[in-house]
């Protein structure tokens, strides 16, 4: 048996991060703002609004407060509003679903696929079809989530979404840096409107909230920045043209990400490599996730499904291996959400009571991840059952 490494593993770490980078950095960058001021949506969310636009190869990028409120302001740029059915997964963080229901739409949800545990196409289109046929809601949006950080099917969503007229946003919070079919996360290819998220323990993360609205038309830019600062007026400060929200990024937030940034290829080719290796060295009773091909995942998070997750997690608990279930619960079962959903989806059912996430970020050594492989295998043979 591996040796247990003589540090406590971490789910996710960011101190090592910061190592990498170097505290000096962040100080350097902390220090300009305090000498020039401008602590909400200063010149740092500027140069990082370009940089994230370029990266992502879209024209507009408006970094704002969070990933729900980059949500939010996607859908506010599209006027979702009452009575507008909006389809999301119901295996995703409850974001995704309460910014639609945060507009006063209806989120109508969407089973998963059982390979890539992200939107399924068909599932999609038998919800289209039911929505159409009740003839209540207007069918406005799809929002897919590329969960854990695999991108979902983003060219079948694109054509079912346009086939009936509907506008198509990527939940891209997990996901930033991924690739889908040679194209980067964000592309203005791959959907209308891309959110995301730089919570800490995401890919791309700042030192508290931020998140980014990713668009390709000055007309969409234009309500997502009024939206942005309280429906204001490019032309008149003093004349608010539609409700809006307090939705800025600060600049301390756009420069520990402008920071970030220049390890962020790494730290995804890191990702990458380390993803593989569970993928590849996991026993085959733990079923692992199917990333499309031609794709890259931003491996966010690494879950893994189990059928005796109790006895598992009591396992690692004595081997010292941190986890946490992503995500235990399908949004369409919460008490908020249960009065939207009449439809039945048994794939991310199933899969909400097998979840288990293992340790997953760039700085994970190789001796780490063998002793956690070599845990969870020694578990998988003993029980057989897994
Ligand atoms: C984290 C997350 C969000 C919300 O981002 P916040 O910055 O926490 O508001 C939305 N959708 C998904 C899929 C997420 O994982």
């Amino acid at each position: 048996m591996t040796n247990k490494p003589s540090k406590p593993i971490g789910l996710f770490d960011i101190p090592s991060q910061q190592k990498a980078i170097g505290q000096q950095k962040f100080l350097s960058a902390f220090e300009k703002i305090l000498n020039h001021g401008g602590y909400a949506q200063g010149p740092e969310t500027v140069e990082l609004d370009n940089k994230l636009a370029e990266y992502s190869n879209i024209k507009h990028c408006a970094t704002c407060s969070s990933g729900t409120d980059a949500l939010i302001l996607g859908l506010m740029a599209w006027e979702v509003k009452a009575g507008d059915a909006v389809f999301v997964p119901s295996f995703t963080f409850v974001a995704t679903a309460e910014a639609v229901a945060f507009v006063g739409a209806t989120p109508v949800f969407v089973d998963s696929d059982p390979e890539t545990w992200n939107m399924d196409p068909k599932d999609l289109q038998k919800a289209i079809d039911e929505v159409k046929k009740e003839g209540k809601l207007n069918l406005k949006a799809v929002i897919s989530v590329d969960i854990f950080g695999a991108p979902a099917a983003h060219d079948e969503i694109y054509k079912i979404a346009k086939t009936n007229n509907m506008k198509y946003m990527s939940d891209a919070a997990q996901s930033y840096g991924a690739v889908y079919k040679g194209k980067r996360v964000g592309n203005a290819e791959l959907a209308d409107i891309t959110a995301t998220s730089f919570y800490p323990t995401k890919p791309l993360a700042c030192y508290g909230d931020g998140g980014a609205v990713l668009c390709n038309t000055d007309e969409e830019l234009a309500i997502i920045k009024s939206c942005r600062v309280h429906g204001s007026n490019p032309e008149d400060k003093y004349d608010n043209v539609r409700l809006g929200m307090t939705a800025r990024m600060d600049s301390f937030q756009a420069a520990v990400l402008l920071e970030k940034l220049t390890v962020f290829n790494q730290e995804l080719a890191d990702r990458e490599r380390i993803g593989k290796y569970y993928t590849e060295n996991l026993n085959s009773a733990y079923k692992t996730q199917k990333v499309l091909d031609n794709t890259i995942s931003a491996y966010a998070i690494y879950t893994i499904l189990v059928n005796n997750r109790d006895e598992l997690q009591n396992w690692l608990k004595e081997c010292g291996i941190p986890f946490a279930n992503f995500y235990p619960r399908p949004v369409h079962t919460q008490t908020a959400y249960k009065h939207y959903n009449n439809r039945s989806l048994p794939v991310c059912e199933a899969m909400a009571s097998k979840v288990l996430s293992i340790p997953m970020h760039p700085y994970l050594t190789k001796e780490e991840q063998d002793y956690i492989i070599e845990c969870l295998n020694t578990f998988a043979s003993k029980t057989k059952a897994a």
